[in-house]
């Protein structure tokens, strides 16, 4: 090689490595969430049978494991207590921690902590650790994590700290929620539209889920970096119903795409975000990037527009059923 074409050569490969360098690096933020998921044994599990259960779980647990994605499901005891179908749906939990997951409580009967007196409210979180402290203990395991059903953590401040020293004295850390694109909304019409065969609407349904999911973490992001000037360890909110467990691999790669790579609840409440001011109360529950924000004086604007459509739909279905 003569010595013009070795430093036309050089030149050109050091363009090509500093080229690359910076762009794959603005290219791929380096994100992390946490996987949670409520209402097990299973969200719509009235409509379910203990079978279907079984084989949603399964395919829901073998996806997240075959991918190495840590989660957490938080439980509902009450919807054990099916005659005929007890040790089935007891199964399905003990799948989980079969399959390496951890299982936390979302009280016994998804009690909302602002619709009944604070005592009534402890009582269902007593009632909701039966039988998850035994199969926990049997896997040498310790009951560690709560989830606020609706995510509604009180209405009043007062409230809100006794029944949080309630929870910490009976051993709970909170888990609370930053990304959340409502699959609950979608997962009645879902299973509407899988039970009558209609392949079209599943699909509507699907890239609609995906896109709003995208849209939502996207907001999130922002969000996040308005209130603390980062994004923190998220903590995603979804559901143990068929919606997941036919898609969660599509939504696993929606979240990859963002850069995020998947980390233990634990990892993620190591967070300092975890301990920033958080004064919220209100008639509703909501996420705790609001919180923070709201706690901040900034509440928040512009969160993407849930579609009308899938809110008409499970509207409809409400209605019709019996
Ligand atoms: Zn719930």
């Amino acid at each position: 090689m003569r010595i013009a074409e070795a430093v036309l050569l050089l030149f050109f490969s050091l363009c090509f490595v500093s080229d690359l360098k910076p762009l794959q690096a603005a290219e791929k933020p380096d994100r992390q969430v946490a996987i949670t998921i409520d209402d097990l044994p299973a969200g719509a599990s009235k409509m379910m049978s203990a079978a279907e259960i079984t084989d949603m779980t399964s395919k829901l647990l073998t996806t997240l494991r075959d991918q190495k994605v840590p989660a957490v499901g938080f439980v509902n005891e009450k919807k054990l207590y099916k005659f005929g179908e007890v040790d089935q749906h007891i199964a399905a939990l003990r799948m989980w921690l079969d399959y390496g997951f951890e299982l936390g409580n979302h009280t016994y009967s998804h009690l909302s902590l602002n619709q009944v007196p604070l005592q009534t409210w402890e009582d269902d979180v007593v009632q909701g650790e039966n039988v998850i402290r035994l199969l926990l203990a049997d896997h040498h395991m310790m009951l560690r994590y709560f989830r606020h059903p609706f995510l509604d953590v009180g209405r009043d401040l007062e409230t809100r700290r006794q029944a949080e020293q309630f929870l910490v004295q009976r051993g709970y850390r909170i888990a609370p929620v930053t990304l959340d694109a409502w699959d609950w909304m979608y997962a009645p019409v879902y299973d509407d539209a899988r039970k009558r065969g209609d392949a079209k609407l599943q699909d509507d349904l699907v890239k609609s889920y995906l896109s709003y999911s995208d849209s939502v973490f996207a907001y999130s992001e922002q969000l996040s970096k308005q209130i603390m000037g980062h994004e923190p360890k998220q903590i995603l909110l979804l559901h143990g119903n068929q919606l997941e467990a036919d898609h969660i691999g599509e939504l696993l790669d929606v979240l990859r795409r963002r850069g995020y790579r998947f980390v233990s609840l634990e990892e993620a409440l190591g967070d300092q975000a975890y301990s920033l001011p958080d004064t919220y109360v209100g008639e509703e529950g909501t996420g705790w990037l609001d919180h923070w924000a709201i706690a901040m004086g900034k509440p928040p604007q512009g969160a993407p527009v849930f579609p009308q459509w899938v809110i008409d739909r499970a509207k409809t279905l409400h209605q019709a059923q019996p």
